[in-house]
């Protein structure tokens, strides 16, 4: 069973499931049955702007940060 990624609609949620492809589950926070299926495969393009992309690189940005401070501290 393939891993899917979904966004609630109604709360904006963003949740992972593994289901048939058919199957879009409700939303694990607030049980809206209206989560979309985004297309995790999909190469994100930065230049346009996709919704959820900017959460999603923030995310990682915050990440490589705080990676590179543990370093800069650990030369001391
Ligand atoms: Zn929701």
């Amino acid at each position: 069973v393939p891993l899917y990624e979904f966004r609630c609609g109604s709360c904006g949620l963003e949740f992972e499931e593994l289901t048939a492809p058919e199957t879009v589950p409700p939303c694990p926070r607030c049980g809206s049955a209206e989560p979309r299926r985004l297309l995790s495969s999909f190469a994100p393009t930065p230049r346009f702007g996709l919704r959820g992309g900017d959460a999603r690189r923030s995310e990682a940005e915050r990440r490589a940060r705080r990676e590179r401070e543990r370093e800069r501290r650990g030369k001391g």
